[in-house]
């Protein structure tokens, strides 16, 4: 398997190169050259499988250049903690995707990339240097996941006093090779002074310089996986006959439109998904594309599910791609649908009254989606939806839909005992530079 650009599927790169690159040369992104069939080992009718072991194989079909034993060892890694379907309602099904480190589901690729790119610097004998800005949520996956990483140092620069105080602890706590840089200064500050490093050649010969971007195949691929695992846990909870596949509906809550592209490369591949369910917030750009055939990018809005606010969603073009630019085709296959701040408070008192159960505001605007999508009486398939944050990450949404507090899980109660250690500089490059080469 190899991999092309968006724009030119005439250069065929291999894995290594579009996970060291992140972005083509071209500018545009990587895609594979073809999406693989469901391996034999995997049928979402045979529930006996663990989940890091569906993962590798999942993983092997796309990258045949790492051996499928050094892919289980990522796979183990990546997947060490569980991924349960929770029943909703009749029907109605939840994939909990938050269990990791940071409790949003950014963890499972941040920590296949970190351990993809330590598999090929070990093999080279090099070192790598990461630098990423944050406004939160992206360096606590980065920094969780690239933790005791070998041969790689990462440097997250964030804005002090502009992240959440639970954020700022999963990011300065971690030590090690994590270093937390708390700039005097925005968030544009942090990601001017990052792209100051990664054009300065000298620093990025010197040290190895590269970027953790979110847009990067090493982080989309694994996620593949949940749609698999996802049908193969239904198969198992609805217990029907071992051979009999069952076919579901998934919605998924989406920003950048990443994992979206991951649920139609399984869908691609096999998976028994009868339709995909797009589901956003405010930021109507994809929803207005599948009404009116036109995709018009534009400065984000906020909205109380804010990693869902990407104004100018990047993954689209894979999603694109993935449909050769047909939209009467990516229509069959996807319905779209968009949830204000409103409706996404509605959605978490209906689903706690009905159910007890927490939604947090991105999962909530994918439940409320589907009910838009997919009113109850039109059809007995189930529809999974993906789980995308734990409800404890947004505590002043919950309470204010809610009035309740959602206890700390204690992956974050551990975070925020532990001593914060971070470099205080003002927005200065000559500063991070000297930290960087230190
Ligand atoms: C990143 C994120 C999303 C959006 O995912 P995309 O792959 O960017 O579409 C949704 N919910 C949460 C909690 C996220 O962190």
């Amino acid at each position: 398997m190899k991999f092309r650009s968006i724009l030119n599927d005439h250069s065929l790169v291999s894995f290594r190169e579009a996970l060291f690159r992140g972005i083509a040369p071209d500018g545009s992104l990587y895609v594979p050259e073809a999406i693989p069939t469901l391996p034999a080992g995997v049928k979402t009718s045979d529930a006996t499988q663990s989940l890091p072991r569906v993962a590798a194989q999942v993983l092997s079909a796309y990258i045949e250049e790492i051996s499928s034993e050094q892919i289980q060892k990522m796979a183990d890694r990546a997947f060490s903690f569980p991924i349960p379907l929770v029943k909703l309602e009749d029907d109605l099904y939840l994939l909990e995707l938050f269990h990791g480190p940071t409790l949003a589901f950014k963890d499972v690729g941040a920590r296949f990339m970190a351990a993809a790119l330590s598999y090929f610097l070990e093999q080279e004998q090099q070192e790598l240097t990461i630098a990423v800005a944050t406004s939160g949520d992206t360096g606590s996956a980065v920094a969780q996941g690239f933790v005791n990483v070998p041969h790689i140092s990462v440097f997250v620069l964030y804005p002090s006093g502009k992240i959440s105080t639970l954020q700022e602890q999963q990011i300065t706590t971690v030590g090690g090779n994590i270093h937390a840089i708390e700039v005097e200064g925005t968030f544009d500050d942090c990601q001017h002074l990052v792209k100051t490093a990664l054009a300065d050649q000298e620093l990025v010969r010197a040290c190895n310089l590269t970027t953790a971007n979110s847009i990067n195949l090493g982080r989309l691929i694994p996620q593949i996986t949940y749609y698999v695992w996802g049908l193969m846990e239904l198969q198992r909870q609805t217990g029907r006959s071992p051979n009999q596949e069952i076919a579901a509906d998934v919605c998924v809550p989406s920003g950048n439109f990443g994992n979206l592209t991951a649920a139609a490369y399984a869908k691609r591949m096999g998976v028994p998904i009868a339709r995909l369910f797009s589901a956003s917030n405010a930021n109507v750009v994809v929803p207005e594309f599948f009404r009116t055939g036109s995709f018009r990018p534009r400065p984000s809005v906020q909205t109380f599910s804010n990693a869902m606010d990407v104004g100018n969603p990047s993954n689209f073009a894979r999603l694109q791609a993935l449909y050769e630019g047909n939209l009467d085709a990516m229509k069959s296959d996807i319905a779209s649908t968009s949830v204000l701040d409103e409706e996404t408070l509605v959605e978490m008192q209906r689903t706690y009254e009905r159910s007890g159960y927490i939604l947090d505001p991105h999962t909530a605007v994918g439940v409320a989606a589907t009910r838009k999508l997919k009113p109850s009486h039109s059809s007995s398939r189930p529809t999974i939806v993906v789980g995308t944050a734990h409800p404890a990450k947004f505590p002043e949404v919950v309470e204010k839909a809610l009035h309740i507090t959602t206890p700390l899980p204690k992956q974050l109660q551990e975070a925020l005992q532990r001593t914060k250690q971070s470099t205080r500089i003002p927005a200065d490059y000559q500063r991070v530079k000297r930290l960087l080469l230190a």
